[in-house]
């Protein structure tokens, strides 16, 4: 066979991640690469309590087709959670159950994006949301991600020209990968641009619930609500492997989504999300992602001390909740030589230059501090700090 392929694919990247995770899984590297919650806290009795209970309760009920929007107890229990959080309120329908939030990324990008239209993402930026959006063949404008969210310069610079984006992607909480957040100030002043220049933001929110510090912000959806698709998920949460995300669309995009859902797959698993929901009945949701925050929060203050104490005078960011932070190297350190280097001390990060569009920094990494305790951060910081002194 003479292999042929869509032009649309000619320009996809496999996952960078994905490949440097094959070379830090051996078990004597310590990797702060993995972007991967910490699976201590999957509930496993739990969700077979909540397995067997959906079978015995619901019989064959449990297996059938079911509803493209998603189950409608898990869409109101959503809802209900947007109210309590933020006094959204936020009908039901307006919430689509997706294949893990990824899902809704594909979704809107068929549905929004035609090839050559400017796409406005923050930089740096989810690579996932990078690549799923790339098959839409964009042209990616980078605006900066400052340490109080996008950079508003840059943004009105964009939104200036007469062809500007209609569509602007961004991660408010704790963003992967820097564990940036938007204030509230700039959560406002994007939601002004976005009503005044009628564009479209794809907020992304799978971590705003992982807060350690500070205190709960509104989501940008919450003060442009026509302007925004809020995307969740309950991959940090509760379980990534049941592929169980959301996003909350405004009335005017829910049909045509909802027609790109059914064509993509039809529904989201039903089973799986009849089980969560049956878990979120039995069990208390707040409660377990106090668990998980309060031991995040304690090892994101251990990452920050170990690089205080090995790495001195490397500058990082302090993210108040999620899982990852942000190193900025010396200007003439290259992260992917670092990161070469670093492998054979057996310690992993993410070299950041993937996160880019304008691919030309390359003194920067990501390290997750959701996976190691607080004795191995210690141990994988004060590795790292031998090889920043290497090439310093
Ligand atoms: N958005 C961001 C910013 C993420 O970091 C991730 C997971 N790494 C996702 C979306 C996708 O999450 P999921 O599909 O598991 O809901």
């Amino acid at each position: 066979m003479q292999p042929f392929f869509a032009q649309r694919f000619a320009k996809v990247e496999p996952s960078f991640i994905r490949e440097i995770l094959k070379v830090a899984v051996n078990p004597e590297v310590i990797s702060f690469a993995g972007g991967l919650p910490n699976p201590a806290f999957f509930p496993n009795e739990e969700l077979a309590v909540a397995s067997a209970r959906v079978l015995q309760n619901k019989g064959n009920g449990a297996l059938q087709y079911s509803a493209t929007e998603g189950f409608a107890p898990l869409r109101e229990y959503i809802a209900e959670r947007y109210f309590q959080q933020h006094g959204m309120r936020v009908s039901p329908d307006n919430i689509l159950i997706t294949n893990g939030s990824q899902q809704a990324l594909d979704l809107l990008g068929k549905v929004l994006v035609n090839e050559g239209d400017n796409l406005i993402i923050e930089e740096p930026g989810y690579l996932g949301a990078i690549q799923a959006l790339s098959v839409y063949q964009p042209n990616f404008q980078g605006v900066a991600l400052n340490d109080d969210g996008l950079d508003l310069n840059e943004l009105d610079a964009l939104l200036a020209q007469p062809d500007h984006a209609r569509l602007l992607y961004g991660v408010t909480n704790f963003q992967n990968p820097t564990g940036l957040s938007y204030s509230r100030e700039n959560r406002q002043a994007v939601a002004d641009r976005l009503i005044k220049h009628n564009v479209l933001m794809i907020e992304d929110n799978p971590y705003g619930e992982l807060r350690f510090e500070g205190e709960h912000l509104p989501p940008i959806a919450k003060l442009a609500p026509e302007n925004v698709v809020l995307m969740g998920s309950f991959s940090k949460v509760v379980v990534p492997s049941f592929r169980l995300g959301w996003m909350l669309v405004p009335d005017w995009l829910r049909q045509k989504v909802t027609i790109a859902k059914q064509a993509a797959d039809l529904h989201t698993n039903g089973f799986v999300q009849q089980v969560l929901h049956a878990y979120l009945q039995e069990n208390n949701l707040d409660d377990h992602i106090d668990r998980i925050r309060t031991v995040y929060g304690r090892q994101k203050i251990a990452m920050e001390q170990a690089l205080l104490k090995h790495c001195p005078g490397i500058d990082f960011t302090r993210p108040e909740g999620g899982m990852f932070l942000w190193l900025k190297l010396p200007q003439h350190i290259d992260a992917m030589a670092l990161f070469n280097l670093a492998i054979k001390e057996n310690v992993a990060f993410v070299p950041g230059q993937p996160f880019y569009v304008r691919p030309d920094i390359l003194n920067t990494a990501r390290l997750s501090y959701a996976g190691a305790d607080e004795a191995t951060i210690e141990e994988g910081i004060s590795r790292l700090g031998r090889v920043i002194r290497q090439v310093l």
